[in-house]
């Protein structure tokens, strides 16, 4: 495409949703895909804003048609992101950002190898816990067993963290915030000016330099994360991390 596109995976309760809905109020330029899927609503989400709430039927109808840039099973339920969020993004000379798992991030990092993908880590498993918790009890569904399954695959998608270009740990919300915002700016001021983009020379040296301390390789806050999950990590996917121990 001809703008960026970027890729942001987490744990269910890490705190994507809440990310990205700050980046949404902050960065100009930037369109979001709304998902399909077939779960159901949660809490006050709302049908065309958080997601489109689908039908299974529908979902198959949607993937019949290729109607689908990438389309995955997530805890029983469909998800998928439909074509026309690249098109219209294309078109309007903007870039794009998809919130999808893991193997939706794999699809379509072979689809489009330049497409820039962002990792978000909870600080820690008891951390991921307390969040996923906090949020069943504000929306008035604490289900055990789902929280459970959650934790769970966190530990799988976690290990997938090593496919991504950068990796954010999502501590303070603030700080998160901000090292986001500059993982955006910083691939922008790869392709354009400062000048262009309306930045200052500093601000741009802020940006670059906020968002090379969260590239693979180089986040020294993500070993005590994987440590935590039972997750073997030598130096944040700079040598045989990725590997579960049990
Ligand atoms: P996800 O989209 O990754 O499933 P959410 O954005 O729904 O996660 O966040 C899960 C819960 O954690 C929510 O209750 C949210 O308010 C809370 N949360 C998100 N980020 C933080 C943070 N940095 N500090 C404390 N709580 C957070
Ligand atoms: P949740 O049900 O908590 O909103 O999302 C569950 C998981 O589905 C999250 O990892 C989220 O990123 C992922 N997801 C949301 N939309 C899509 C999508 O369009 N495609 C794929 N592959 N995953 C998605």
């Amino acid at each position: 495409m001809a703008g960026i596109l970027f890729i942001i995976s987490a744990p269910s309760g890490s705190g994507k949703s809440t990310l990205v809905a700050r980046l949404r109020e902050t960065v100009t330029n930037l369109e979001f895909s709304i998902s399909y899927t077939t779960r159901d609503k949660r809490g006050s989400e709302r049908d065309g804003i958080e997601y489109n709430f689908i039908s299974r039927e529908e979902f198959e109808q949607m993937i019949c048609e290729d109607a689908f840039l990438e389309h995955a099973e997530v805890f029983g339920n469909y998800y998928g992101t439909a074509f026309h969020f690249l098109t219209d993004a294309e078109q309007d000379g903007k870039d794009l950002l998809l919130d999808i798992d893991v193997q939706g991030a794999a699809q379509l990092r072979a689809k489009i190898p330049d497409a820039v993908s962002i990792f978000i880590l909870p600080p820690d498993k008891q951390t991921l816990e307390i969040r996923l918790r906090r949020r069943s009890q504000a929306e008035h569904v604490v289900d055990e067993p789902i929280i459970l399954r959650r934790l769970e695959k966190a530990r799988d998608e976690i290990g997938s963290y090593v496919e991504y270009d950068y990796i954010l740990v999502n501590d303070k919300l603030d700080d998160a915030v901000d090292e986001l915002e500059a993982v955006v700016w910083s691939e922008r001021l790869d392709r354009h000016s400062p000048d262009s983009l309306g930045l200052t020379s500093e601000e741009a040296e802020r940006y670059r330099k906020l968002a090379n301390r969260c590239r693979l390789g180089k986040n020294s806050r993500v070993a005590p994360v994987l440590e935590s999950f039972g997750i073997a990590n030598t130096g944040d996917g700079s040598h045989g991390d990725g590997q579960q121990v049990s």
